[in-house]
């Protein structure tokens, strides 16, 4: 049967043993724990070649996003299994981190095609402290619709913890491409409300996993006070309407922490929305949180789908006063 490695069952000993001796590679620094964010795309280019340019947008949006808040980012283009390419090849790869860095406390998962657009809103980290996962959805979808949708796997937290690995081992039989692959995806259609008939995905894995095997959800942290994952039909033709109503750090519908382009494959020859809609949207999403970090250099761009900026500050010979009101970092400081 398949595994994801040699069978680990003293993690959090040997990890706790590691920090004591290693105090400097702390998990924690000033109180909060270290996190980092994982992120990647396939090794080969895109087949259709704008989708390698929003790959790097989406890149760029992410790494904005973890400098202001203090998060590591990592991006891989490395298969480390074979057998669990596509969709799957993040559990090979979060088990890998974790055994990797002993150091980080939380790894964030987060699809190559889900983009921040909220640039101020810093994750309740403390609030998940009983918790090893993090996830967005909906406990009705889940427990009473037994949903396909119930849960999103393209942005979710893990703390680095046994209790991870064995969830990783769990999850992953479903995974390995090709008859095992092809059968559970039969398995899930017959058990998923609403899952069209297609081969295993990471997501629908793990929702029958919880559904079927109740022990893993005193540990799951179901989110749906904040986009954790925001599904893109629903917001990318609203932005103009936040901007009039709202502001950034609300994190939820009236400012979505993440803007997640479910469905569409820009990279890709085929997705189930029309490539042009899709990249429309994409570019929405990334200019409206660009527009929140060029704040701090006073320019914004001159619509949400142009790539070209505006002033909307004079030079000053003060900088430090712009600093002191615009970068996002003293301006959640003072919120706190
Ligand atoms: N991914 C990766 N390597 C691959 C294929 C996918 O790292 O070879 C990542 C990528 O970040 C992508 C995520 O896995 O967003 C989910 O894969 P999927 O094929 O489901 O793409 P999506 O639904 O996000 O378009
Ligand atoms: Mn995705």
């Amino acid at each position: 049967t398949f595994s994801l490695g040699p069978r680990i069952s003293t993690w959090n000993e040997d990890r706790k043993v590691w920090l004591e001796e290693n105090p400097q590679f702390p998990s924690y620094v000033k109180g909060k724990p270290r996190i980092l964010l994982v992120t990647g795309s396939q090794p080969a280019p895109c087949a259709n070649a704008i989708g390698d340019h929003y790959l790097l947008k989406a890149l760029k949006n992410k790494i904005d996003y973890c400098r202001i808040h203090g998060i590591e980012i990592l991006y891989n283009m490395a298969h480390l299994d074979k057998e669990m390419a596509g969709f799957w090849a993040k559990l090979p790869l979060l088990r890998r981190l974790m055994l990797s860095h002993p150091d980080v406390e939380w790894i964030w998962w987060m699809d190559s095609d889900a983009l921040f657009t909220d640039m101020v809103f810093d994750i309740p980290i403390a609030k998940y402290k009983d918790y090893n996962m993090v996830i967005h959805g909906f406990p009705d979808l889940l427990f009473n619709q037994k949903s396909w949708i119930a849960l999103n796997t393209g942005s979710f937290l893990f703390r680095n913890c046994q209790w991870s690995l064995d969830l990783l081992d769990a999850w992953a039989p479903m995974g390995p491409k090709g008859p095992m692959r092809d059968e559970a995806g039969k398995v899930l259609t017959a058990y998923l409300k609403g899952r069209p008939d297609f081969e295993a995905d990471d997501q629908s894995a793990l929702i029958y996993l919880l559904l079927s095997q109740k022990q893993w959800l005193s540990k799951v942290f179901v989110e749906n006070s904040f986009y954790l994952h925001g599904f893109w039909e629903s917001v990318v033709d609203r932005y103009e309407e936040m901007i009039e109503k709202n502001h950034a750090g609300m994190g939820d519908e009236r400012w979505p922490l993440v803007t997640h382009f479910v469905g569409c494959k820009p990279c890709a020859k085929f997705g189930d929305y029309s490539v042009e809609r899709c990249l429309r949207g994409m570019e929405r999403a990334f200019n409206f949180a660009d527009n929140q970090v060029l704040n701090l250099y006073g320019f914004r761009h001159k619509g949400l789908v142009s790539p070209n900026l505006k002033r909307i500050r004079n030079e000053t010979a003060a900088p430090l006063v712009n600093v002191d009101q615009f970068d996002i970092r003293h301006a959640a400081a003072h919120h706190t």
